[in-house]
């Protein structure tokens, strides 16, 4: 299988609105950062998405993306999920609903936000609404995708709990500070880890860049790449600085693994 990475930017994108500072203003392809999301492609055609980021039309369209089986959501915050609406081209081409994967607490609040989609108002009469088909989720309990098996776990985000989700020999566990010891054992084994890496200076529910390098050195895949970055990670600069196995990712990124 592979997974590429569609966005490795922070909440804001990289670079950011009105924003002056040497990265946003670099003009360098890995300093562009689209909102936080990644497609996993299988042998046999079958692509999930994980978030739809507020980018997901533009990443949909730069990475030519012809379908989508499923989402997996991690949270509800709105770099995550405000690309809904632009699941509807996939409506159409697939002529069906998608289903979507999520904890009661992320599906409940997916649904207030898009409540004239879930709750549909008879007097609605703008464009047809995204067919989305909500699945809930026990973040303990392992489940199946289109003959899949996904393996879900529990991080820290501050307040929020947010969804990990490992797959074969890869894991996804972005928008966290904390890893439950139990996410730990979710996670031995795993070859490609893609990690939370916000910036160097402190937050309250990120990892920083050497609090992920710690927990990438825990976890010990075989390669870590770090997402969520924020518009202070030069890639360049910071990369060199990397220790071994640890990488930055970069939107458009590719990276195989094992079933
Ligand atoms: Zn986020
Ligand atoms: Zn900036
Ligand atoms: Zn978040």
């Amino acid at each position: 299988m592979q997974i590429m990475i569609l966005g490795c930017g922070t909440s804001t994108g990289v670079p950011v609105p009105a924003c002056i500072c040497s990265v946003c203003r670099s003009g360098k392809e890995k300093n562009i950062r689209t909102r936080t999301s990644a497609l996993i492609s299988a042998e046999n055609g079958t692509q999930i998405l994980i978030d739809t980021s507020s980018d997901f039309r533009q990443q949909a369209l730069r990475r030519a993306i012809q379908r989508i089986d499923a989402v997996l959501y991690t949270h509800y915050h709105a770099d995550h999920i405000l690309g809904l609406e632009d699941l509807r081209g996939y409506n159409f081409a697939q002529q069906g609903p998608i289903p979507a994967y999520g904890t009661q607490n992320t599906i409940s609040e997916i649904r207030r936000c898009f409540n004239y989609v879930f709750e549909p108002n008879p007097n609605y009469d703008g464009g047809g609404v995204p067919q989305i088909e909500t699945h809930l989720i026990d973040d303990t309990t392992p489940f199946e995708v289109k003959g899949f098996l996904v393996r879900p776990f529990q991080l820290q985000h501050g307040l929020t709990v947010v969804t990990g989700y490992r797959i074969g020999e890869m894991a996804y566990a972005t928008d966290c500070k904390i890893l439950p010891e139990a996410t730990y054992e979710t996670l031995t084994g795993v070859r490609v880890l893609v990690l939370d890496g916000l910036r160097y200076e402190p937050h309250k529910a990120h990892l920083t860049i050497p609090e992920a390098c710690a927990v990438a050195q825990r976890i010990s895949a075989e390669r870590t790449f770090l997402t969520h970055m924020t518009h202070s990670i030069d890639y360049d600069d910071v990369s060199a600085k990397l220790p071994a196995g640890v990488e930055l990712a970069y939107d458009g990124l590719v990276v195989d693994f094992k079933y």
